[in-house]
């Protein structure tokens, strides 16, 4: 197996990694690489902070194991490898009737990704989180190929769901998919004009599919202002694939409050008073910003961090404290959403939990970075948590208390990986797994 020594970063580009890289195409050359030298997997690394780095160290691409094992089109269960995105299992199966039950905000999130962050989509509080519709996991340690599901190694299997990648290399898993009536949604957009306003409707909202983009620079009596877009599939036509955009250079426009004002400005009025219903292609409407090539160039070379907290539902002034402190730094870019979540978790890690979430771009700058510490404060005092998928400066002490179950799953990590061989960038900085490990 060739290793080629890369650098590399994930999606917020703001931790870099220098380390040799292997890109297996079938499982038996995975198990051969994992038996001489075990290392950590990744996807497609759009996770934003330092889940899929290894600094120094060796780790697996697994965007070259991306075949589809076996689909039955009476169940809508499929077999595919890790590496396959989800983008791909829409392409494949849309037609067919069947799509993923749960998507992230992109598409080129792997089934490897998916389930090592147990990812959530626009429909959380109708069909939980992505681990709620997987059937297996095969996993793949030095020597050793187990398969897990709900009733078979079943603490192994929800230490693996959100298990950021440390109870072994998920080679490949059984998805249950959702009956679909078309491959299309029919989605209803219209003007929130408030914070309040804005939990109000998503409370209200009887919608399969809601999320709303929140202007993130709004304040005063138009703090929390917003666009609430609530969606059902339908089987009504689409329109034909729109023109895919690219950022050629690192430009920096999302840094510049000056543009992101304007931006959310123009961003809230193209939705008519009266609101809109249109029809939208599944890809169009699961995954906008994937429209954008290297839309992460947006933010120019030194990055950006997301902040992404969920709190409980009582908690909601306190998350309107949060947005009203994003408004008034005048930090936060265009990229910024508030969601309801129910209250399924399918692993022991799992970053769902029944409340809203708000997630909010930053540029990478000494006062963002100053700006989120102190919102990771106001939410471990709210009862919330910080997601693993996007963090990248939270304290370990405090992503510890906010994960009650974390010391059962770094046991279960270290049963299942006893020489630490996967541990990341992130399960270090975090010391996820030592500390657990003088606790048994
Ligand atoms: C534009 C955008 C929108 C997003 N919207 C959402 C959203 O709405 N909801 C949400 O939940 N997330 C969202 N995300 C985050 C994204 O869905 C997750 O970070 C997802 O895990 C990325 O998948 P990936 O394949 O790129 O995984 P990576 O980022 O490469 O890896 C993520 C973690 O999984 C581990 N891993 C990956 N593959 C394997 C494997 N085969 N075996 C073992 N471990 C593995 C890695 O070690 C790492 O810890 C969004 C990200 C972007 C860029």
């Amino acid at each position: 197996m060739l290793w080629k020594t890369t650098e590399y970063a994930a999606w917020g580009n703001v931790h870099k990694a220098k380390g040799q890289i292997a890109r297996p195409e079938r499982a038996a050359t995975l198990e051969r690489i994992l038996a001489e030298a075990p290392a950590p997997a990744f996807g497609n690394r759009r996770s934003y902070g330092d889940s899929p780095l290894n600094d120094g160290g060796r780790a697996i691409d697994m965007t070259r194991m991306d075949k589809i094992i076996g689909f039955d089109p009476a169940t809508g269960v499929v077999e595919a490898e890790a590496g396959v995105t989800l983008a791909e299992l829409i392409r494949l199966f849309a037609a067919k009737g069947w799509i993923p039950a749960v998507v992230p905000g992109t598409g080129f999130a792997t089934i490897g990704g998916a389930i090592a962050n147990d990812v959530h989509g626009k429909n959380h509080h109708v069909d939980g989180s992505f681990g709620a519709h997987v059937l297996a996991i095969t996993l793949q340690s030095a020597g050793k190929r187990v398969t897990a599901t709900p009733e078979r190694l079943k603490t192994l299997f929800r230490a693996t769901l959100g298990g950021i990648g440390q109870t072994g290399v998920i080679v490949s898993a059984k998805l249950q998919m959702k009956r679909i009536p078309g491959a299309a949604m029919r989605v209803s957009e219209r003007r929130i004009m408030s914070w309040k306003d804005h939990i109000d409707a998503l409370e209200g909202s009887t919608a399969t599919y809601a999320v709303s983009w929140i202007d993130a620079q709004a304040k005063g009596a138009t703090m929390g202002r917003g666009i609430l877009e609530e969606a059902e599939l339908t089987d009504a036509t689409p329109p034909g694939p729109s023109r895919a955009k690219s950022v050629p250079v690192a430009i920096g426009l999302f840094s510049n409050s000056l543009f992101a004002r304007a931006f959310n400005e123009v961003y809230f009025r193209r939705v008519p008073e009266a609101g809109r219903t249109s029809v939208k292609r599944l890809e169009e409407f699961f995954f906008p910003l994937d429209k954008v090539h290297a839309m992460n160039r947006l933010y120019g070379k030194g990055g950006f961090h997301q902040f992404q907290c969920v709190v409980p539902p009582d908690q909601t002034e306190a998350l309107g404290q949060m947005m009203s402190k994003i408004a008034r730094s005048g930090l936060g870019s265009p990229l910024a959403v508030l969601k309801r979540m129910g209250p399924f978790r399918a692993g022991m890690l799992s970053f769902p939990t029944e409340g809203y979430t708000l997630a909010v771009d930053f540029p990478n700058r000494t006062r963002a970075v100053k700006l989120i510490e102190e919102l990771e404060a106001m939410t471990a005092a709210a009862g919330g948590r910080l997601y693993l998928a996007k963090d990248s400066l939270a304290p370990g002490d405090t992503i510890k208390a906010m994960y009650p179950e974390w010391q059962a799953w770094a046991r279960e990590a270290a049963k299942a990986d006893p020489d630490g061989d996967l541990m990341t960038n992130m399960v270090r900085r975090l010391d996820l797994r030592t500390a657990a490990e003088t606790t048994q």
